[in-house]
């Protein structure tokens, strides 16, 4: 292990938590403060005003564990590492190098998640490893690849928002996952120009200038609608569209079908309210239209992200200065974590595991023969759901990730983890996880440890060490390099200071898509806004991307012909309901960092189902009483939350809490088939009284 710098009494950083960033000052004693920063102009959320509670939580583990009998007792570093080391070497050797699989996150800083990818694929030289952005926001990043040849959540600074008169917000609530951000669109909530749409009446809702509530999984067709409602009053951008883009004549041949009054018809959104949509699209001077989880978690995902990025095609947005289209990325890193190597079908850079150039790059720099480097692995679902099957990994290494409570179709990825010939974690606290894993690691967290993130426009910024880490813990750089060396790999191939990782992923993502050659930590350390790509030590970076060309050889976006199919299981007389799930203010993710939060447990700590109150009593339930949400795969225990505003068709289930509080016990698994993104947005429902 090497030595990190003496730490400052007062240390500029962001916080732990979600893809804002949110800037804030950190005390020696951990005390935090917000900062000035263009993302969050001063201001944090609950979460991040609380977050040095992560950093005193007596919940913290401080020494390795080891599984005995049946149980985790502590145990020493070496023993650990050893035990780890000789149980996956035995198990390759058994069955084969895939007989290992490693799971990483999306909020792992870009070091770890580039250091996980090399791990993967130059010590175990497994082709299984992939991570929960897949989950997450891989519908958009398929998407925007699609339509741009390039994915950068927000292709524009976040602050250019802030000049928006028309801002169209799909699926997303930031007014309670990053309340911060809300500040970037009153321009266009004082000027009624802000458009939500979402099923729910969320609190960004409520501030909308208009907010649509189609039924859940119809997005995609309202999409259609407004484009339709674009196209029928003369609204298109024709001279944008021969310019820049190709494939409108086949998109067109779809919507064309999709007239208002039929798209009310299948959505609930009235037809007037389409027309309106693009007529504030298409007299705005500024106009965005975004997309998040909502349009994105879907079984046709990418195809309903596709549908509102043809929309901002048909206007003219994206490239154009002041207008766009982006995405806005929910986990820490959820940017940097895509795009660095922990993708079952990604090396850094953003590159393709496939494309033989950036093979052969990958092996000159991880001085392996390229021969060596293995090809693409199942994505994170198909990983979890082969664990210990004959032809499946025996062996998982779980790093930033708590699948136990977060994947799909839980209870049964809960049981694959139980066949597992050897479960290791590396991770704060004794997550879900981590409590069924054979060898837990307990590792630094963001305030003790030097790293980069990636935030939701592409900026990287420098996380700093900011406190001393409690006595026992290693980083989690510590424990890759740790394995990597006992397995056979050489000691320079894995270094264990950040700032050397980081140097060497500049290095391996150069001349990639999302390429950092020429950010290192000294320019950031000086403070530089340096967005991706950054390509050599003298480039400025890209704050703005597409306003030239897009990133398609031909230098244009492709509008691509997307239909409406509806939900994979619809609701029916056995499960008349929908059910969504989503995020609440108070948690983040599988709750593991937050639910340790003595204030954020007090506020919101456990599980409820938000139903509209005529729905609750035809349940026999009212407001405050414990319900069952039972769908074909399981169900939820719930205290009812009744709603007025709620449709009586929708109940929504927040995903941050454990056991039989789990929302993925009922939600439906069914994969997007190109970005095989879970369908956890929609699943048919039945609303039961707890016997
Ligand atoms: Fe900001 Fe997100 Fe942290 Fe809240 S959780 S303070 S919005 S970065």
């Amino acid at each position: 292990m090497e030595s990190p710098a003496p730490i400052t009494e007062l240390t500029e950083s962001h916080c732990p938590y979600c893809a804002l960033q949110c800037a804030m000052t950190i005390s020696s004693a951990g005390a935090v403060s917000p900062r000035m920063f263009p993302t969050n102009q001063g201001g944090l959320c609950q979460k991040g005003w609380t977050s040095s509670g992560l950093l005193r939580s007596p919940a913290r583990l401080t020494t390795p564990l080891v599984r005995a009998r049946g149980m985790l007792r502590p145990a020493g570093w070496e023993e650990a590492l050893d035990l780890v080391a000789s149980r996956l070497t035995e198990i390759q050797a058994q069955h084969g190098r895939d007989a290992v699989a490693v799971f990483g996150g999306g909020g792992l800083t870009n070091e770890k998640a580039y250091l996980l990818g090399k791990f993967a694929r130059v010590a175990l030289r497994t082709s299984r490893i992939d991570y929960n952005g897949r989950f997450c926001m891989s519908s958009a990043a398929s998407a925007g690849l699609r339509a741009f040849g390039l994915d950068r959540g927000l292709p524009f600074p976040l602050t250019d928002l802030g000049e928006a008169d028309v801002v169209v917000l799909v699926g997303a609530n930031p007014a309670e996952t990053m309340p911060p951000f809300m500040r970037h669109l009153r321009r266009a909530a004082d000027g009624g120009g802000l458009v939500v749409v979402d099923p729910r009446r969320t609190l960004t809702a409520e501030s909308a200038s208009l907010h649509l509530a189609p039924a859940p999984g119809t997005d995609l067709a309202l999409a259609l609608g407004i484009l339709h409602s674009t196209v029928a009053d003369g609204l298109l951008d024709e001279n944008y569209v021969r310019r820049r883009t190709t494939g409108f004549a086949d998109a067109w041949r779809v919507a064309a079908a999709y007239w208002p009054e039929r798209v009310e018809r299948i959505t609930g959104v009235a037809a007037a309210d389409q027309r309106r949509v693009a007529d504030l699209i298409s007299t705005a001077r500024r106009a965005y239209v975004l997309t998040g989880r909502g349009a994105e978690q879907h079984a046709t995902g990418v195809d309903t992200v596709s549908a509102w990025i043809n929309l901002a095609l048909a206007h003219g947005l994206p490239g154009n200065f002041g207008s766009g289209y982006g995405c806005l990325t929910g986990q820490g890193n959820g940017q940097g974590g895509r795009e660095h190597g922990q993708k079952a079908d990604q090396l850094p850079g953003y590159r393709s595991i496939r494309d033989p150039q950036a093979r052969r790059h990958m092996a000159a720099v991880w001085g392996v023969r390229e021969e060596e480097l293995p090809g693409p692995g199942p994505s994170a679902y198909e990983l979890l759901d082969a664990l210990g099957t004959p032809e499946g990994p025996k062996a998982l290494l779980v790093f930033g990730s708590n699948p136990a409570v977060s994947a799909p179709r839980v209870a049964h990825v809960v049981d694959r983890l139980s066949t597992l010939d050897l479960l290791v974690t590396a991770d704060l606290v004794l997550s879900e996880t981590s409590a069924l894993a054979d060898v837990v690691f307990p590792v630094t967290q963001w305030a003790e440890e030097d790293g980069t993130m990636t935030n939701l426009e592409g900026r990287v910024l420098l996380r700093r060490r900011a406190v001393q880490p409690p006595e026992g813990v290693r980083t989690d750089l510590d424990v890759i390099a740790g394995l990597a060396h006992r397995l056979g790999a050489p000691g320079d191939r894995f270094p264990t200071d950040p700032e050397a990782v980081f140097a060497e992923l500049g290095a391996a993502s150069r001349g990639g898509a999302a390429d950092y050659s020429g950010v290192g930590y000294e320019r950031l350390k000086a403070g530089e806004a340096l967005y991706w790509p950054v390509r050599g030590e003298g480039h400025p970076g890209t704050p703005r991307l597409f306003t030239d060309s897009f990133a398609h050889p031909d230098g244009r976006a492709r509008f691509t012909a997307v239909d409406h199919t509806g939900p994979a299981e619809p609701a029916d007389d056995d499960y008349p309901l929908t059910a969504t799930t989503g995020r609440v203010l108070e948690h983040y993710q599988s709750g593991a960092q937050t639910r340790v939060i003595e204030e954020l447990k007090a506020a919101v700590g456990a599980v409820f189902v938000e139903v509209h109150p005529d729905t609750a009593a035809r349940a026999g339930l009212a407001d405050g009483e414990l319900g069952k949400v039972v769908s074909r795969r399981g169900e939820v225990v719930a205290r009812v939350r009744c709603v007025p505003s709620a449709r009586p068709d929708v109940v929504f289930l927040p995903f941050h809490f454990p056991g039989v509080q789990r929302a993925n016990l009922v939600t439906n698994p069914a994969l997007d088939p190109m970005s095989r993104m879970p369908e956890f947005k929609v699943c048919a429902v039945r609303l039961e009284a707890v016997a």
